[in-house]
């Protein structure tokens, strides 16, 4: 729970897009075992803050702490051998390819670092193979996919696809998983899947931050949730507390 050490430190975090401050001075601490909530109005940054920590974009002012060990300015890669993986508002899969190929793809992204033991000799190629698909299979059953693995996600149900980029990003065995709008577009039934899966992801030892809208959903997983409002942390607390503050009120009154 929140009692945990810190996971991920944001410090005095700083993002401009020439003249656009799209962060300014933005600070939060994510313990280990949280699922910490992101909220806040169209373009108060939340997306910005996700591209920092998974080092999509190199901040312009302050640091990123995982363990407590500096990783902004780091590349994507760099961070997610570090254990943070990430998915995206607009679901990024191989719509033509099998689910259980989109699994196998990242599985063996996140294998490279071992590849130097096997490459000179054949079995081992072959072992490696043989582990990647019992990990897809693992994934599969884990994520309730299994009955999809050879569809092609373009076909699914939008739900489903959500599922599927959630166990991509979970094959790289991350530490940090950090969803950007997992519930966009799902109905009640698909909303309330999800929390099952985001709880059992925790469970499994995974820190979460999630940005979303919605506050239902926030309710009921987060005990803690941070609100962005023009860029800055204008709130944080419990559910309750932030939808009660008058500053949270009135950034959102204006969206
Ligand atoms: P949110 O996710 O809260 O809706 P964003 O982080 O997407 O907000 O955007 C925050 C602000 O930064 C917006 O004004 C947006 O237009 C701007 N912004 C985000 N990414 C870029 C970029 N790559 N180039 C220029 N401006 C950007």
């Amino acid at each position: 729970g929140p009692g945990g050490e810190p996971l991920l430190e944001i410090r005095e975090i700083a993002k401009h897009f020439r003249g656009l401050k799209a962060l300014k001075d933005v600070s939060l601490t994510v313990r280990r075992g949280e699922i910490r909530g992101i909220v806040g109005p169209n373009g108060s940054g939340k997306t910005t803050l996700f591209n920092v920590i998974s080092g999509f974009y190199r901040p312009s002012g302050g640091r990123v702490l995982m363990d407590g060990r500096v990783v902004s300015g780091s590349r994507p890669y760099r961070l997610s051998m570090l254990g943070v993986a990430r998915t995206f508002q607009n679901l990024r899969l191989f719509g033509e390819l099998s689910v259980r190929d989109n699994l196998l793809v990242a599985l063996d992204r996140s294998r490279t670092r071992a590849i130097w033991r096997y490459a000179l000799w054949p079995v081992g190629v072959w072992r490696q193979e043989r582990r990647l698909h019992r990990r897809a299979d693992e994934l599969l059953d884990r994520f309730g996919l299994t009955g999809f693995a050879g569809a092609a996600p373009g076909s699914l149900p939008y739900g489903i696809q959500r599922r599927i980029e959630i166990a991509r990003a979970m094959a790289a065995g991350p530490r940090l998983l950090l969803l950007d709008e997992p519930a966009a577009g799902l109905n009640g039934e698909e909303v309330r899947q999800l929390a099952e899966i985001v709880r059992s992801i925790r469970d499994s030892g995974v820190t979460v931050v999630l940005i979303e809208h919605n506050m239902g959903l926030v309710m009921s997983l987060c005990e803690r949730v941070t609100v962005l409002g023009g860029g800055s942390v204008i709130a944080e607390g419990t559910p309750a507390e932030v939808v009660a503050d008058h500053a949270v009120i009135e950034a959102y009154l204006g969206d």
